[in-house]
C-alpha cells in the first residue's frame, strides 16, 4: 500500500455522512491535539457526525484551541469514549502509529467494526490501516493534515483550522528548531498566516503562560536532577513522585525538560525519566545520526522518531536508568 496516497484517504472522508471518531495518543501534545481538532473541523464541514476522543487529559496551555472543549477524554469518561468508538463507522487515527498508544482505548479501537485511516509522521511499523497518509519525513502530523484538508477543499482551511495546525507545527518543531522541517513546513506556515492567525499571540499563550511551579520544576530538574555521562556524550534528568508532589505537578509541566540536556555543548543524547503512578515515562532525544528510535524500540518497547522517541517502562526508576546506561554502552 502506498502510504502517501492522499486521494485514497480523501475517498474515506468524501462519503455520505457517517459517525467518525478521531483518536490520538496518550499524553497528548500540541501536534496530537492540533491535528485532531483540524481534521475534526473538516470532517464536520463534510456533514459527518465527528468527535475527537483522546486517552487522557491535555495540558492547560492548549485549552484556548477552537473546539477543544468538545473533546471526549477517556480518563474522565471512559464509557462515553468507548461507546463513541463502538458506534463509529470510520476511525481517523492521527499522530499515533500504533493503537497501543491509545492506552485504554486500544481494545475498543481494535474490536470496532469500522474502517480505519491514518494520518501520521511516525515510522510506520505495522500497517493495520485501510488507508494511510504517513511519512516520517515531515516535522509534524499537522502538516499532513493540512495537505489532506487542502486536497478536500482549500476553503476548509479556516482561521480556526489554521490556529490548530500552526499549534501542531510550532510545538512539534520546538519553535522551528528541530524535526524534519522542509520548505513545505514554512510554505504551510505562511499560508496559515494568510488566514489571519496571530502567531506572536499563539506563541505567548503556548510558551509564556506557565505556572510558577512549572518554571521552578524546570530549574530544579536542571540544577538537582541532571546527570552527565561524558563518556557517552549523554545526559539524563529524572524526576521522582516526591519531586512532582513538591512542585504540584500538572500535566504538561515536564514537557521540553529533556531538550535542556541537549543544549550542553558536546552532548548529543539526552534522556528524561519521570515517575508516574503506573509507569516510568521515558523521553529520548538525540542529534545527528544517533538513532534513539532504535534505542526506544530495542530496550524499552517504545518508539517515535530517529531524534525524538519515547517509551513507558513498567518497573523501578533506577532500573530504567540502568537500562539506558547499558544501551549507551552498546551504541
Ligand atoms: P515524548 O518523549 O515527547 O513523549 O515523545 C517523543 C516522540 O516519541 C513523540 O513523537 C511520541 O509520539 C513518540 N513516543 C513517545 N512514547 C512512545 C511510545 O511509547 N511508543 C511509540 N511508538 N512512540 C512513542
Ligand atoms: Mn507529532
Amino acid at each position: 500500500m502506498n502510504t502517501l496516497d492522499k486521494n485514497h484517504i480523501c475517498k474515506f472522508i468524501c462519503t455520505d455522512p457517517q459517525n467518525v471518531v478521531v483518536v490520538s495518543h496518550t499524553s497528548p501534545d500540541g501536534d496530537a491535539i492540533g491535528s485532531s481538532l483540524a481534521i475534526h473541523k473538516a470532517l464536520t464541514a463534510y456533514g459527518h457526525r465527528a468527535v475527537v476522543v483522546i486517552p487522557d487529559v491535555f495540558p492547560d496551555y492548549y485549552s484556548w484551541l477552537p473546539g477543544i472543549s468538545d473533546i471526549v477524554i477517556a480518563e474522565n469518561d471512559f464509557e462515553k469514549a468507548v461507546n463513541l468508538i463502538a458506534n463509529a463507522s470510520l476511525q481517523v487515527i492521527v499522530d499515533m502509529n500504533a493503537l497501543k498508544r491509545g492506552l485504554k482505548l486500544e481494545q475498543a479501537l481494535e474490536q470496532a467494526n469500522a474502517k480505519r485511516i491514518l494520518i501520521d509522521h511516525h515510522i510506520l511499523t505495522n500497517n493495520i490501516f485501510d488507508a494511510a497518509y504517513s511519512t516520517p519525513d515531515v516535522a509534524s502530523t499537522s502538516e499532513l493534515v493540512y495537505d489532506v484538508i487542502e486536497a478536500l477543499n482549500p476553503d476548509l482551511i479556516t482561521k480556526d483550522v489554521a490556529e490548530c495546525i500552526y499549534t501542531g507545527i510550532v510545538t512539534d518543531t520546538a519553535n522551528f528548531f528541530h524535526g524534519n522541517m522542509t520548505p513545505r513546513t514554512f510554505e504551510i506556515t505562511a499560508n496559515l498566516m494568510r488566514k489571519g492567525i496571530d502567531i506572536v499571540k499563539i506563541n505567548q499563550v503556548l510558551y509564556h503562560t506557565f505556572s510558577e511551579n512549572r518554571i521552578r520544576l524546570l530549574g530544579y530538574s536542571i540544577s538537582e536532577r541532571l546527570q552527565l555521562l561524558p563518556k557517552y556524550n549523554a545526559t539524563y534528568i529524572y524526576l521522582t513522585k516526591e519531586d512532582l508532589v513538591r512542585f504540584n505537578y500538572s500535566e504538561g509541566d515536564s514537557e521540553d525538560i529533556v531538550n535542556y540536556g541537549l543544549a550542553i555543548k558536546g552532548i548529543h543524547i539526552s534522556a528524561f525519566f519521570i515517575e508516574r503512578p503506573e509507569f516510568i515515562k521515558i523521553s529520548l532525544r538525540s542529534e545527528g545520526d544517533i538513532n534513539v528510535n532504535a534505542m526506544a524500540t530495542k530496550y524499552f518497547n517504545g518508539g517515535g522518531h530517529k531524534n525524538a522517541s519515547g517509551a513507558y517502562f513498567y518497573g523501578p526508576l533506577q532500573e530504567a536508568i540502568s537500562i539506558f546506561e547499558k544501551a549507551l554502552s552498546e551504541l
